[in-house]
C-alpha cells in the first residue's frame, strides 16, 4: 500500500479514539450519576428519616464529584477534536454528531456552574425535602418558607450563571434544563389560549348539570390486593419486571437510574383503587421508555448508557409517554373492556356487576378539584398553569414566598372555582419546589399535548389498536412507541420529533380533540 493512504487512516483512528475516549469519559460520570439516582430512590422509599442528615451529604458530594468529571478539561479538549472532526460531524443529521452536539450542550451548561453551588444545590434540596415533608403532614407552611426561599435564590443564582438569552427571562435557562430550547414565553402563548378552551369546556360540563356515579371506583380495596393488580398492569403492558420493580412512596415517581434498573413507585389509598393504577401506569408509561432506550448494546452494537443517545428527549417527551398509558390506554372503554373483569377478580369480587360504561364514565369525570396528581385529565392542565404562573413569579421576585398561599388559593379561586381549606392541599402538595425542580411543572402539559398529538397519528398508523387493546394486546403499541421514538434517545429534540412522527408542529388541537370527545361520551356536551 502507497503510504499516502497510509496517513489518513492512522489520523481517522486517532480522531475516533478521541470519540471513543470522549463517550467513556462522559459514561463514566453517568455512572456516578447513577449511585445518586440510588439514594435518591432509597430516600424516597425506605430511608429511615433520622438518616436524612448523612444522606444529604452523601447526595452533596456525590454531585459534587459527578460535576467535577463532567467538567473536566480532557472532556473540554475531546469534544473540540471531534467537532473539528468532519468523518464525526459532517453529517449533521448522523448519530453520532447529534451524541457530540448534545455532549457539548451539557458539558457547555455544566461547565457554567460553580461546583459549589452545585454541592449548595444537593444539600439544600436534600434537607428541605425532609423539611416539606413534615410541613406538608403539619399543614405549617410557616416552617417550609424559609426553605423555599432559599431554594428560589440558589434557583435564581443558577439561572443567573446559565445566563439569559437575549429578549429572554431568567425562567429561560431553567426551563431549558428540563425541555431543550422552550422559553417561557412560547409557553405561554401555548398555555393562553388553552386556557381559555378549557375554561369554555369545563363551563360546559358543568353546565350539563350530569352527576356521574362513580361509587365503582369508591370501593375499598385491600392495598395488598391492589399491588398484585399493578403488577399484573404491568406484564400486560410489558413493563419488563425482571429489569425493574415496583415500591410504594409519598409521590409516585420513576427513575430509570441504570440500564436493566427501572425502578417505579406508587402509593395506594384503600378507598379508591383508581389512584394507584393511574398512578402506577403513569410510571409505567415512563418506565416503558426508560426502558425502550438503547441504554444496553445488542449483538455487535455498542449500549449507549450515559450519552445522550441513551438518554430520553425531554421531560415533555418523557411526560408524554406517561400520560399516553394512564389516559389515552388506561382511561379508554377497551382497555377497561379487557381489565374490568380482571380487576374485580384480583378484588375479589368487589367490582361485581359494574360495567364497562360506568367504569369508563367514572374513570372520565371532569370536576374542578384541589389536588394536581389526583385532577382528572379535563382539569389538569389548569394545575399546571397555576404552577407555572406562579414559580416565574417567585424567580423573577415579583411574588413573596410569605405571600404564596394567598396568591395559589386565589389562583385556585379564578381559574377552577375552588377555595383552598388549608396549605397541605394547596401549595405544599408538591414536592418539586423543595427540590429546586423550578422550571418543571410546564413539561407536565407540554407532555400531555405531546401524548395526544402522538395518539392520532399512533391510531392512524395502527387502525386496529382499540381492538387489540379490548384483548389486552398491547405489544404492537409499545413496538410503535418504541420504534419511533424510545430507540432514537436525545437524537432529536422534541420539536423535530413531533415533527418527524406526526408530520406537524406542536398544536393544541389534538389533545382539546380528545377531551372535547371523552367530555361528549360521558356527559354529552
Ligand atoms: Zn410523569
Amino acid at each position: 500500500m502507497p503510504a499516502a493512504t497510509k496517513e489518513p487512516k492512522a489520523a481517522k483512528s486517532a480522531k475516533a479514539d478521541a470519540y471513543t475516549e470522549l463517550c467513556d469519559l462522559v459514561r463514566k460520570g453517568s455512572v456516578l450519576g447513577s449511585v445518586n439516582a440510588l439514594l435518591n430512590w432509597d430516600q424516597e422509599t425506605y430511608m429511615p428519616a433520622a438518616g436524612a442528615a448523612h444522606r444529604a451529604e452523601q447526595q452533596s458530594m456525590l454531585a459534587e464529584l459527578v460535576h467535577e468529571r463532567m467538567t473536566s478539561k480532557r472532556i473540554g479538549e475531546l469534544l473540540k477534536a471531534c467537532e473539528a472532526d468532519q468523518s464525526l460531524v459532517g453529517k449533521e443529521s448522523s448519530e453520532t454528531a447529534r451524541n457530540i452536539r448534545e455532549m457539548r450542550r451539557d458539558y457547555d451548561l455544566a461547565t457554567k456552574l460553580p461546583g459549589s453551588l452545585v454541592a449548595e444545590l444537593a444539600k439544600v434540596g436534600s434537607q428541605a425535602q425532609e423539611v416539606w415533608k413534615h410541613a406538608r403532614a403539619n399543614d405549617d407552611f410557616k416552617s417550609f418558607a424559609p426553605w423555599l426561599d432559599r431554594m428560589m435564590s440558589l434557583s435564581r443564582q443558577k439561572a443567573e450563571c446559565y445566563g439569559v438569552k437575549a429578549g429572554g427571562e431568567l425562567y429561560d435557562a431553567l426551563l431549558d434544563e428540563y425541555e431543550p430550547g422552550m422559553t417561557a414565553r412560547e409557553v405561554e402563548s401555548i398555555f393562553t389560549p388553552l386556557r381559555e378552551r378549557l375554561t369554555d369546556l369545563i363551563g360546559r360540563v358543568a353546565k350539563s348539570g350530569k352527576k356521574i356515579d362513580t361509587s365503582c371506583i369508591e370501593v375499598k380495596v385491600d392495598p395488598k390486593l391492589q399491588h398484585e393488580f399493578g403488577l399484573q398492569i404491568l406484564k400486560a403492558i410489558h413493563f419488563d419486571l425482571d429489569a425493574g420493580r415496583l415500591d410504594v412512596t409519598t409521590h409516585p415517581f420513576c427513575s430509570g437510574m441504570a440500564p436493566g434498573d427501572t425502578r417505579l413507585t406508587t402509593r395506594y389509598r384503600g378507598e379508591k383503587f383508581t389512584d394507584a393504577l393511574y398512578g402506577t401506569m403513569h410510571e409505567a408509561g415512563h418506565g416503558l421508555y426508560e426502558q425502550g432506550l438503547p441504554k444496553l448494546g445488542s449483538g455487535k452494537k455498542p449500549g449507549h448508557f450515559g450519552t445522550p443517545l441513551g438518554d430520553s428527549i425531554s421531560l415533555g417527551i418523557h411526560e408524554s409517554q406517561s400520560r399516553m398509558w394512564e389516559n389515552f390506554v388506561g382511561r379508554s372503554k377497551p382497555f377497561w373492556k379487557w381489565a374490568l373483569p380482571r380487576a374485580n377478580k384480583a378484588f375479589e369480587g368487589a367490582l361485581k356487576g359494574v360495567t364497562v360504561n360506568e367504569m369508563f364514565a367514572a374513570v372520565n369525570t371532569t370536576s374542578p378539584s384541589l389536588i394536581r396528581v389526583e385532577a382528572d385529565e379535563g382539569t389538569y392542565n389548569m394545575h399546571v398553569m397555576i404552577r407555572f404562573e406562579l414559580e416565574r413569579a417567585l424567580l423573577h421576585g415579583d411574588l413573596a414566598v410569605k405571600d404564596l398561599p394567598a396568591a395559589w388559593n386565589e389562583k385556585y379561586k379564578s381559574y377552577l372555582g375552588v377555595k383552598v381549606p388549608d396549605d397541605r392541599r394547596g401549595c405544599l402538595q408538591d414536592v418539586h419546589w423543595s427540590f429546586g425542580l423550578i422550571g418543571y411543572f410546564p413539561t407536565y402539559t407540554l407532555g400531555n399535548l405531546y401524548s395526544a398529538q402522538f395518539w392520532e397519528t399512533i391510531l392512524t398508523e395502527i387502525p386496529d389498536l382499540e381492538d387489540q387493546m379490548a384483548k389486552g394486546e398491547i405489544g404492537q403499541l409499545r413496538e410503535w412507541l418504541r420504534d419511533k421514538i424510545h430507540k432514537h434517545g436525545k437524537r432529536y429534540r422534541a420539536a423535530e420529533l413531533c415533527k418527524k412522527v406526526t408530520g406537524k408542529p406542536l398544536s393544541a388541537d389534538p389533545l382539546l380533540r380528545h377531551l372535547s370527545s371523552r367530555a361528549g361520551a360521558v356527559y354529552g356536551v
